[in-house]
């Protein structure tokens, strides 16, 4: 590995201060004297998805799938991708309520999922790790599920859907969890849903054609209205979808901030795009030119994480837009492997 890469792959994991873009920009440097087709390889190289997902045959709709740990194996090998952090998905929006109505059944289908999760991730611990899911709404469940999933399951993460039925995260009843979170210093991965209230709302269009990235958009918000992002700047916390409509839209949330300035939002509207620049955003089935220009005017390189969301789309989905947005090689190295390096050190 080049000098470049292995340094790249040190920076800590404390999110992005001044020093991590000033050593970022040297070493962008050092890749633009690189030829070309070297420097290409060397991005591609490694990848690190965090926005993959597995659907275990004890679920029966997922069974329908025919997915196996297997086959992420091979078409991560296919694509270059190193190391990949599984999740849940809702895969529909009655699927996604199983994660959060608040029964047994829901605590005991979370718990069986952490712990297939992590059975993969110990088979197979250069190659896959996970994000352990969490059975909201409850605090105290999901107090116990995180100290069980960090410390027993050794997790790479939590994953919280967007809503949770009609509560977004950042309301005052889930605070316990994210003080938690921020506590351990924890990745929070944000998984798309659809909300009670919006599904089937235009006929004719799949509930996730739109919904999914507005309410990842209403997601964030709430978290930086109700001070989530600022009060716990510990918790790493990754945005589906290149940020789905939150980069577009970054203006507009920061000017309609409203909250007594310095209180829930230090800096006010200027201190509200500032937290916003701090998220991670991963771009899976998000390459298009569209919605990664307008990530990368909202966030710093440091900030990209590679996702693709397979087996629910095909890996191309992601991999082939990616090449219609020309981007410095120690950027693509950043958006492919070097910011997930410093956010999981055990696949650095
Ligand atoms: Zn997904």
């Amino acid at each position: 590995m080049s000098e470049h890469l292995s340094k790249l792959s040190d920076l800590k994991a404390t999110g992005p201060s001044r020093r991590d873009l000033l050593r970022n920009m040297a070493f962008g440097a050092a890749a633009a004297a690189l030829p070309i087709g070297l420097a290409n390889a060397q991005a591609k190289r490694g990848r690190i998805d965090v926005h993959h997902h597995m659907m275990p045959p004890f679920i029966d709709l997922w069974s329908a799938r025919k997915w196996s740990p297997q086959q992420s194996i091979e078409i991560m090998d296919k694509f270059g991708t190193e190391s990949t952090i599984l999740s849940v998905t809702g895969l529909t929006p009655s699927y996604a309520d199983l994660f959060y109505d608040g029964s047994e059944r829901a605590k005991a289908f979370v718990r069986r999922m952490n712990e297939y999760g992590a059975k993969l991730a110990s088979d197979n611990p250069k190659r896959l790790g996970f994000f352990a899911a969490l059975p909201m709404p409850n605090q105290d469940d999901c107090l116990k599920e995180i100290e069980y999933a960090f410390d027993t399951l050794k997790a790479d993460g939590v994953t919280m859907f967007t809503d949770t039925g009609d509560k977004w995260p950042g309301d005052p009843m889930f605070r316990p969890v994210f003080q938690e979170l921020n506590r351990r210093k924890a990745v929070l991965f944000f998984h798309p849903s659809v909300p009670k209230c919006c599904r089937g709302l235009i006929p004719g269009t799949g509930d996730t054609t739109v919904e999914f990235d507005f309410d990842t958009t209403r997601a964030i918000v709430s978290l930086l209205n109700n001070g989530v992002l600022a009060q716990m700047p510990d918790i790493k916390i990754i945005v589906n979808h290149a940020g789905a409509a939150v980069p577009a839209l970054s203006g507009r949330i920061k000017d309609q901030v409203r909250n007594e300035q310095g209180k829930v939002i230090p800096g006010g509207p200027a201190g509200a795009l500032e937290e916003l620049r701090k998220l991670y955003f991963e771009v899976a089935h998000a390459t298009f030119g569209p919605p990664l220009a307008a990530m990368m005017k909202l966030a710093p390189s440091t900030q990209y994480l590679w996702g693709t969301d397979f087996p629910v789309w095909p890996y191309e989905t992601t991999v082939g837009p990616l090449y219609d947005t020309p981007m410095p090689a120690d950027v693509e190295f950043a958006l492919n492997r070097g910011n997930a390096a410093r956010l999981f050190p055990k696949f650095a």
